[in-house]
């Protein structure tokens, strides 16, 4: 079956006589045991059975067989925030005097996360170049613990080569994690990179569903996916330590918007895509960062692992940027950003609004950032607009700015 489909009609078992599309929403903080003895030996850890509201519901051990089964793997947890995955996996499987491998490009509040509370418990961290694997090869010492991965990157979108770096890790023997934020379980499988030369994958993922499954822009909830029953072991016991559980609302707030996903992910990936293309004449970019057009960094990789004979046009997130010349000031590209309409300026992306950003790269980069022109950096994330509204609203903003269109 396509991801699709298995996402509509996935196992789930509703209450006798009450089949229905959508799985029921059960809240409970309190589980009533029938005795002392069923209170002692059920077992919420492998799902058999309920316990306590925060080891898990009806309603949230479908959505994580759910999401497991999207990703392609085998086990699933549950975390309040894209950016609280980052964090349980770091807390679950570091310990002082570790340290963690961390792409240049990741999202930022990773790094934010490395060199705040994990310094603070005697973690270190090094930030690695994501397009040179013989950087990431450098810097695996008898410290390094786990490597962070992302693909593409954040804000400036460059495709690694994924299968160069998780195939280091693994000789290495050090875990590796992906960021799946982007490709969302959809663009390309993390635990089956070469399908055609045996199994390769990543040790766990982490996903922001306040992104793509979500699609409302108004649900914040990540996950963690691994094939690897020992490591669901650590983590899962990690989780009931830290007691960062879900609401069942919102739990299924995310089931209903999950069946839709992965034609939104497809609308919104043929939008952006059609966008960044037309922004390639426009005058004021000097660069446009997709990692499905030809110039883009990584362009080979996101190639390699996200167009197959299945998908011909291969898939990407509906998100780009663009390198504003590095002749127009910071006030000029605000402005720019202002005088945009259907574009909202604010974070995340996903939903059904378009989105803009304005970042200064130079703050924000420790290795290399040879492969990007020199200016402002503007991320666009595409909503589920009409695109002509989209582009007549960037040249009308360019216009407004003084800038060349
Ligand atoms: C948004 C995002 C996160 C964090 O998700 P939140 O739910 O906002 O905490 C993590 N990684 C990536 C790549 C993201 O885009």
């Amino acid at each position: 079956m396509t991801r699709s489909t298995d996402l509509i009609h996935h196992a789930y078992q509703p209450p006798a006589e009450f089949e229905a599309p959508q799985v029921g929403v059960f809240k409970a903080s309190t589980v009533i045991f029938p005795n002392v003895a069923a209170m002692r030996t059920r077992e919420w850890m492998d799902k058999s059975a309920y316990t306590y509201g925060l080891h898990g519901t009806p309603t949230t051990f479908t959505l994580e067989e759910r999401l497991a089964t999207l990703e392609g793997g085998t086990h699933c947890l549950l975390t309040p925030s894209g950016l609280a995955a980052i964090a349980h996996v770091d807390f679950a499987l570091l310990k002082t005097g570790d340290e963690v491998l961390i792409p240049d490009n990741a999202y930022v509040p990773n790094k934010s996360l490395a060199e705040g509370e994990l310094a603070r418990f005697g973690i270190t961290h090094q930030v690695y170049d994501p397009l040179d694997v013989n950087d990431l090869a450098a810097r695996i010492t008898e410290r390094t613990r786990l490597v962070w991965l992302e693909a593409a990157g954040s804000v400036t979108m460059e495709f690694p080569d994924l299968i160069a770096l998780v195939k280091l890790c693994k000789s290495r023997g050090v875990l590796c994690a992906l960021d799946n934020t982007w490709g969302a379980g959809l663009a390309f499988n993390a635990f089956d990179l070469t399908p055609e030369q045996g199994e390769l994958g990543v040790d766990l993922t982490i996903h922001a569903l306040t992104k793509y499954p979500s699609g409302g822009g108004d649900v914040l909830m990540g996950s963690i996916v691994t094939r690897s029953d020992a490591l669901a072991r650590v983590l899962k016991l990690s989780h009931m330590r830290l007691g960062t559980g879900v609401g069942a609302n919102d739990a299924e707030m995310v089931l209903r918007s999950l069946a839709s996903m992965p034609l939104r992910y497809q609308a919104q990936d043929t939008a952006a895509r059609g966008l960044a293309t037309w922004c390639l004449s426009q005058a004021a970019f000097s660069q446009v960062l997709h990692p499905a057009l030809s110039a883009s960094p990584g362009h080979r990789h996101w190639q390699q692992l996200c167009v197959t004979p299945q998908n011909p046009q291969g898939l990407a997130a509906g998100i780009f940027s663009v390198v504003m010349d590095a002749r127009f000031p910071a006030h000029q590209v605000d402005a720019f950003c202002d005088s945009l309409q259907l574009f909202k300026i604010g974070y995340s992306w996903g939903g059904p609004m378009s989105l803009v950003m304005p970042y200064n790269m130079a703050s924000s980069r420790k290795r290399s950032t040879g492969h990007l022109q020199r200016g402002r950096v503007v991320r666009f994330c595409i909503g589920l607009e009409d695109v002509s509204d989209l582009q007549r609203d960037i040249l009308q903003a360019l216009n407004k700015a003084g800038l060349p269109s």
